[in-house]
């Protein structure tokens, strides 16, 4: 379980309309791509989905109920930053223990739980270090893993690759994608790489400042792109 809709949101901060009216509906186990130049809310879009942001008008539903209806820890929501976010202080096992451990989540169902994240993420030689001690790679793959330990039904990504580099980029892509095939959890994923989009994408949103351009299958975008804006998105000549 792990569908969601989006019902007309607006999201504004002060005068400045950052969401015009958003409707989507992601079906469970989808990988669902937001693609959009830097500034057209994606963002937002992804914090107001996992209910950090309250919207200014609309709904968001998660497997039919409203995202601040249910308490965070409730939500089956799991994050994963462009910044990683992890804690310096401690180790990859303890960072990803951490939220079942206030979750007051038993010890053996943890480290179960961390095995497996670390194996599917190739983390286990790292379980005992510190996020200093580790690449920009295997800090983010550490992340991704914090969210795996939770189980959730739907994952957010907000730019996960951009502080990579290229090699990694492409890595780090298809481990996600992997992830993706194993749990067949919800996945809504933002970037601004066209690539990502494509290669990764069940669907394909295109944001364009606060709107929805194109809501379709990447070939389908690529071949058909409803606008010159999609067109020069998705790289298509129109
Ligand atoms: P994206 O992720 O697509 O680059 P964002 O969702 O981060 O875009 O931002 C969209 C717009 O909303 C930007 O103009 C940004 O300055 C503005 N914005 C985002 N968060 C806030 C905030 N907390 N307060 C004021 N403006 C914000
Ligand atoms: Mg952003």
């Amino acid at each position: 379980m792990g569908s969601l809709k989006i019902e007309n949101v607006k999201k504004s901060f002060g005068s400045v309309d950052v969401l015009k009216g958003i409707d989507l509906e992601v079906e469970d186990g989808e990988f669902v791509v937001f693609v959009g130049p830097s500034g057209c809310g994606k963002s937002t879009l992804l914090r107001v989905i996992a209910g950090l942001e309250d919207a200014t008008s609309g709904n968001v539903l998660i497997d039919g109920r409203k995202v601040d209806a249910v308490p965070p820890a409730e939500r089956g929501i799991a994050m994963v930053f462009q910044t990683y976010a992890l804690y310096p202080h401690l180790t990859v096992r303890n960072n990803m223990s951490l939220g079942l451990k206030q979750a007051k989540t038993p010890s053996d169902e943890i480290a179960r739980r961390v095995t497996a994240a670390s194996t599917m993420l190739s983390l286990d030689p790292y379980l005992e270090r510190r996020p200093a001690e580790l690449s920009g790679g295997q800090r983010q793959r550490v992340a991704i893993g914090r969210a795996v330990v939770r189980e959730p039904k739907l994952f957010l990504f907000d730019e996960p690759l951009s502080n990579l580099d290229a090699a990694l980029r492409v890595n780090t892509r298809l481990e996600i994608a992997q992830l993706h095939r194993r749990l067949s959890a919800t996945m809504i994923y933002v970037t601004h790489d066209q690539v990502e989009a494509m290669t990764l994408a069940d669907k394909i949103v295109v944001l364009n400042a606060g709107r929805i351009e194109q809501v379709g299958r990447p070939m389908d975008l690529y071949n058909s792109p409803a606008n010159e804006f999609v067109a020069g998105f998705i790289g298509s000549p129109k």
